[in-house]
Parts: structure tokens; sequence; C-alpha cells
């Protein structure tokens, strides 16, 4: 098991959070009605805890919940919903080295990250709270004069909320903190891989005073059993994804019996451009950023390096250089910069990519030392040059620290190989010339694209991708709208 140097211990907060009893059904901590499951360390392949096993039943059971406190939360005045909303920002920063140890453990990222993705994540609840109290109307009169419209806003009803194992718990409060802003009541399905993290955070959010059935966590290795269940239950709603775009549009057609208001985060295949009038020292510390954070299991990870042949020997030995001395280990290790990946299928699918690559004409130009006497599911971190643009490197989502470089020459053929994806969600330029780093971003399909710095994700800025990475926004104002319905009285007071 692991262990790592913060005041409490992974076994003592693993002690309070009682997994087994990890059900979370109208305030009540339940064992699964499918029994426990094990949830391993990816960094050793130890069992952490045994979490309970929701099925059916439970799933239904957490809907009868949502609907009990549905309508006493939409008549909690936003006033007092955002005051709620703090008070879980504030216990997340309390709470942060706690949470920050069950997410190296579960996800297996390195404290720094885990950190990080902590701030990050309770950064939604302090957004959340402020939007709260903004929810908006408008007024208007009918050209025909004599009738008015008054425009407003209600929370769309029971939603239910499905994360993935990368983001544990920012991927649950970019959902969980609009959606209670917005008056609505949830069912969570957290990744089975990390359900630890979403219990923390429910425990959490009770003790800020969420009343009991507003925040419903139903853990399972059923996802089609539990999350099919709410999607055919007509008390919900909303269905909102964060995840593979193959189950996102599972999920749709789903949705699409009951005509269900979708939000879908799904998936990436970022590109990462280097124009020759870059400031290239910039663009490496970008890039280490943009595709090494999280060991690249991101969907804004830099997927595939466009570099300008003018500045490719320079950019790619200094990424070279930075990727060599990345520190490999185990996430709760202090130190540690890179840990493993989540499980097995992940390095076999990565290292297949890599082969092909390799196999076309690509070469290793650097690649991290991983420690012997490591277990886990690790993977070096790899830089690869003379990728062609063709290769599966470059095509699929890789979700691993590899860096594929592809260099280019003419803009307009840049621009071609960029958009050449059906994914479209986060984009980077690296340019000296903002008006032109403006100019090649208004060309690129992407939702999201960050200029001459590796990072988008902000709770104040729209998140979301276009084509087949997403439907909707999360964050911002647009992330409110998300948990809301418009609706319309038209008003003759003549
Ligand atoms: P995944 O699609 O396998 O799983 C996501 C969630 O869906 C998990 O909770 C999983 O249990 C659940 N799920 C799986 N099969 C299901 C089914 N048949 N019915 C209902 N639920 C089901 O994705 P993952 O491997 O956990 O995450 C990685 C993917 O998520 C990557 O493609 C990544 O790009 C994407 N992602 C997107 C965003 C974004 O904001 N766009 C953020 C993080 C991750």
């Amino acid at each position: 098991m692991s262990t790592v140097a913060t005041a409490t211990s992974l076994e003592e907060i693993l002690a309070r959070l009682a997994p087994a009893h990890g059900v979370h059904i109208g305030g009540a901590w339940l064992r699964g009605d499918l029994g426990t499951y094990d949830v391993d360390d990816p960094a050793d392949k130890a069992v952490l805890a045994a979490v309970g096993n929701a099925g059916a039943d439970q799933a239904t059971a957490a809907v009868d919940a949502a609907a009990a406190a549905a309508a006493g939360w939409a008549a909690t005045p936003p006033r007092r919903r955002s005051e709620i909303l703090h008070r879980a920002f504030e216990l997340m920063r309390r709470d942060a080295d706690e949470l920050a140890t069950l997410i190296c453990a579960e996800n297996g990222k390195s404290v720094a990250d885990a950190r990080a993705e902590v701030a990050y994540a309770g950064e939604f609840f302090r957004w959340f709270a402020e939007e709260a109290v903004r929810i908006d109307g408008s007024f208007g009169s009918a050209p025909a004069g004599g009738v008015r419209s008054v425009v407003t806003r209600r929370p769309v009803g029971i939603a239910a909320l499905v994360t993935p194992w990368n983001f544990p718990a920012a991927m649950a409060t970019r959902k969980i903190a609009p959606a209670l802003a917005a008056g609505c009541t949830v069912v969570l399905k957290p990744a089975a891989e990390t359900p630890l993290t979403a219990f923390a955070v429910a425990r959490l959010l009770a003790e800020a005073g969420v009343p009991a059935g507003v925040v419903n966590v139903v853990p399972t290795t059923e996802p089609d059993d539990v999350v099919g269940t709410w999607l055919a239950d007509p008390r919900v709603r909303k269905i909102s994804f964060t995840g593979s775009t193959g189950v996102g549009r599972h999920l749709l057609r789903q949705a699409a019996d009951r005509v269900l208001n979708a939000s879908m985060e799904l998936g990436g295949n970022a590109p990462f451009v280097v124009t020759e009038d870059a400031d290239v020292v910039a663009a490496v510390d970008g890039a280490m950023v943009a595709k090494f954070r999280g060991g690249g299991q991101a969907c804004t990870a830099a997927n595939r390096l466009y570099v300008h042949v003018a500045v490719a020997e320079e950019f790619t030995a200094l990424l070279a250089q930075r990727v060599s001395a990345l520190v490999v280990g185990r996430g709760a290790e202090p130190g540690t910069e890179i840990g493993p990946l989540i499980n097995a299928r992940a390095v076999d699918r990565v290292n297949g990519l890599l082969d092909d690559a390799l196999a076309g004409g690509a070469r290793v130009v650097a690649r991290a030392e991983v420690p012997d006497g490591l277990s886990g599911y690790f993977l070096a971190p790899t830089v690869v040059a003379d990728v062609a643009p063709d290769a599966r490197l470059v095509q699929e989502e890789i979700f691993a620290p590899v860096a594929p470089i592809v260099t280019w020459d003419d803009e307009d053929t840049l621009v071609e190989l960029v958009n050449d994806s059906e994914m479209g969600l986060a984009a980077y330029v690296f340019a000296g010339d903002l008006k032109r780093a403006l100019q090649l971003a208004e060309r690129i399909d992407a939702g999201m694209v960050g200029i001459n710095r590796g990072l988008v994700s902000d709770p104040s800025a729209p998140f979301g991708g276009l084509k087949q990475s997403g439907l909707g926004r999360e964050g911002a104002h647009e992330g409110l709208e998300e948990y809301q319905e418009t609706q319309y009285f038209s008003v003759d007071w003549s």
C-alpha cells in the first residue's frame, strides 16, 4: 500500500472513508448490493481498498433520493446554495493534503500533480458559488406591442454525472458544482478505478451543508447497468459525461430514446504547434506542461507536436534533455514527476502505438529512466522524432507520456494536418508574433487554444470541444447554463 509524507497516512484516511460502505444514497453510506470490488494502486498493483459495488437496484434508489431532495434544493435560495458551495471550496482547501494522498494512491499521478488537481477541483466550488447568485433571465416587448416576454431559467432536474479516472476530483467537482448552483440534485458514477476521491468529495459536501439526497454517489463495476438504469428513468432529465468518445456515443444513443439534455466532454488529440519565430525555450516549457502533466493522461494533453523545420533541431534537443531528466516513480514518493499509467491495457496500447511509429521510420530521441524495482504500470516518458504524419501515434489519443514530433514548413499544409482529425478539444500555438498566433489559432478546429502557454484549463473559462470531442461547455457561465432550462412567460399587461 502506498505511503506519502503527509500528516495523515493513507491507512488512516481509508479507515475514515470506509470504502466498503461507499454507496452514498440519501445521506447514508451503504454497502453495495453487489458486494465489494477491489481498487488497486497502479504504482504497485496492490489492493488499496474493497469498495462497495452497486447494481441497478441501488441506481434506482439513488434516483429516489435525488427525487425526494429535488424540490427542496431547487427552492433553496441561491444565496444559501452559494454559501454551501463556498464552504465546500474552503473544506477542499482544508483537506487538500488528504485528497491529494487519495488521488495519488488510486490514480498514480505525482503528489505535485495531485495537489494541483485538488486546487483546480476546489476552484469549481468557488466559481459556481459566485455563479449561483448570477442566475439571469431577460425581458422583451413583442414587436407588435402589448405582449411582454419574461425569460427565466429553471433547474434542468435530476442530473446523472459520469466521470473518468484521470482527474478523480476535478471531473466530479466540474459537474457537481454547477449542478448544485443551478438547483439540481445529482447521481454520480465515478470511474471504477478511482471512486475513493469521489467518496471524500461527497463527505466534504455533506459537511459543507449539502442536504441528504442532493448528491448521491454510486460506485460500480457494472456501468451499463447503473447508467443504463438512470438513462431509462423518466425522473432523470440530464446526462453529463466525461470520458472516451466511444462511451459518449453509446450514452448519447441511449439519451436519444428519452430526448435527454446531454453534455459530453470526450476524447482529444491536441496539436501543439511551434512556429519558426517562437521562443523555443518557452515552447519547450509549454510542451512539458501540455504533454507531461499527469503523465500525459489528460484529455487536453498535447498529442502531436508540429515543429517548424527551422527550429525543430533546437526544440527536439531541448525537449529530449528535459524528458530524459524526468523523475519516474511512485506518485506518492516526494520528487516524483511521472507516475504509472492507470492499468496494463494502457501500457500495452501505447507500446503498440510506439512500435507502429518506429516501424514507419520514426526514431526515439529521448527516454527517461524507469528505476528498477517498480512493479506497477510504468511506461518511460519518451520523445519520438521523424514521425510520419499518418502514424497511429499522431492519429490516435496516446494518453501517456510519449511526445511525437512532426516537422512542417508550409502553414496551409500544417493546418490541413492539424484539422485532419475527428477530435477538436484543445490545441496549442507557440509563436513570436501574437497576431500570427491568433490568426493560426482561428484556423484550428479546437474548442480551446493555448497561445504561448501549455495549459488551458480554467474554471472561469468555457471548457469543451468541437467535432467528436464533445457537446456543451463546463466552467464559466456556460457551465451553469448546462444545468438550466429556459422558460418564458408571455404576458399581456396592456
Ligand atoms: P471511459 O469512457 O472508459 O470511462 C469514463 C466513464 O464512463 C467511467 O466512469 C466509466 O466507468 C464509464 N463507462 C464506461 N463504459 C460505460 C458504459 N457502457 N455505460 C456507462 N458508463 C460507462 O474513459 P476513461 O478511460 O475513464 O477516460 C479517458 C477518456 O476520457 C479519454 O478519451 C479522455 O480524453 C477523456 N476525457 C475527456 C475529458 C474532457 O473534458 N473532454 C476530460 C477527461 C477525460
